[in-house]
């Protein structure tokens, strides 16, 4: 069949009729255990009950306002983030892209604000990914993504990840701020030790420079806390959140305190679909979700249990897994063979996982699975390794 869509991504021969908690149901009736929960964003899992009666509710009232008006579910949604983390004002947008855009326009503009407009450069960390943007693209520093549309923007400055003296080295008197994500998901589920955000929180005071997370793939309880940065003890200034927050739904975020969001008064930015009714509505339904007690209780238990039994198979398969990594349910299968393989061997034993960097299988299952869930991907992970490992060893020399 001709597709019309522009070919951008090299999508499997597979589409999904309908989804029911952590299972994705495909047109032929295949039943499929969603591990990839579209790149960390249904976080409740597929139809989960609280956010179609949101979304439905809502859709008979007001679907969109601009935001030349006030929009109560946005107001509320933007308090409760504030309340639940280390920030005083929320900017809402359409997606992680957007989000980090606002986090690096926050950024730039609090030293505008403050008499310094030449601090504009942003230390950025190898194998960061922060969207697909020009300036988010700048900042991630893939030369892949990179090539063939023109001028790379200016004002970032890559250094290797976690690395404290580089990132010293690299700050002078046009700096603005050092950006990272706490987890690196796309950059194969690379977890920066809490120690190293720790370092940078102290640089950053000690220099005056803001302190930006993206947490638009850690953030809502992917890392087993509502936000990743909270396992360091530290907060940054401005953090950028998408994905989850919607459960499915498009929204993203920035949240900023009030001294590191100061520049950014009336008119200096702006979208015409951020934060509408129907999109902050839902948000807030998953902020029921998750912020009620005990329910990321869960999501540290199963991670627990699926990173033990992640650790045994890699045990026992050691031809084809090399490392368990990862937090909370944002998990990292360090493969020996390529790991497009381990994508397909899953995905032919009906289980869905996503590919990352670093030859990386990414488990990103939604928060609500239990231990039966986990067990079910367990036995599947275990014959997907099992037919890897036979094609992986070395062929027997024919008999004489
Ligand atoms: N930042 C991080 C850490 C991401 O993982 C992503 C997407 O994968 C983005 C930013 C970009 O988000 P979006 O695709 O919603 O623009």
């Amino acid at each position: 069949m001709v597709s019309h869509l522009l070919p951008t991504y090299s999508r499997a021969d597979l589409a999904f009729e309908r989804g029911e908690g952590p299972w994705l149901i495909a047109n032929n009736g295949e039943r499929y255990l969603d591990f990839g929960s579209g790149v960390a964003v249904n976080v409740l899992g597929h139809a989960h009950p609280a956010l179609v009666e949101a979304l439905t509710d809502q859709a008979q009232k007001v679907w969109h306002v601009s935001n030349l008006f006030r929009i109560p579910e946005a107001e509320r949604l933007a308090e409760r983030l504030c309340a639940a983390s280390f920030a005083d004002l929320v900017f809402f947008c359409n997606s992680g892209a957007e989000a980090m855009e606002c986090a690096i326009k926050t950024a730039r503009k609090y030293h505008a604000a403050s008499g310094h407009p030449e601090r504009v450069d942003i230390i950025t960390y190898e194998g960061a990914f922060h969207g697909r943007t020009l300036a988010t693209l700048a900042a991630g520093g893939q030369k892949k993504y990179l090539e063939g549309f023109g001028p790379v923007a200016g004002g970032f400055i890559q250094v290797p990840f976690a690395d404290l003296e580089a990132t010293k080295k690299a700050i002078g008197p046009t700096t603005a701020a050092i950006l990272i994500e706490p987890i690196q998901g796309e950059g194969g589920v690379r977890v920066v030790p809490p120690q190293f955000l720790r370092e940078l929180r102290k640089l950053c005071d000690d220099h005056g420079l803001m302190l930006v997370f993206d947490e638009v793939q850690t953030g809502i309880g992917r890392t087993g806390d509502l936000f990743g940065y909270m396992r360091s003890g530290i907060a940054p200034d401005i953090m950028a959140l998408a994905k989850a927050l919607g459960g499915g739904f498009p929204i993203g975020a920035c949240l900023t305190t009030a001294e590191a969001g100061k520049g950014m008064t009336a008119g200096t930015h702006g979208s015409t679909f951020g934060g509408n009714p129907l999109a902050t509505r839902v948000g807030n339904a998953v902020l029921d979700v998750v912020l009620a007690p005990g329910f990321l209780d869960n999501t540290r238990k199963v991670s627990l249990l699926l990173k033990q039994r992640l650790a045994e198979l890699k045990d026992r398969y050691p031809s084809v897994i090399a490392e368990i990594r990862g937090e909370g349910l944002l998990l990292g299968i360090c493969c020996v063979v390529p790991n497009g393989d381990m994508v397909a061997a899953l995905r032919n034993e009906k289980m869905l996982a996503i590919a990352a960097g670093d030859n990386v299988v990414r488990l990103l299952p939604p928060l609500i699975i239990d231990e039966a869930a986990v067990a079910e991907s367990i036995s599947i992970i275990d014959r997907a390794c099992a037919k890897l490992s036979q094609a992986a060893k070395p062929a027997t020399p024919a008999a004489v």
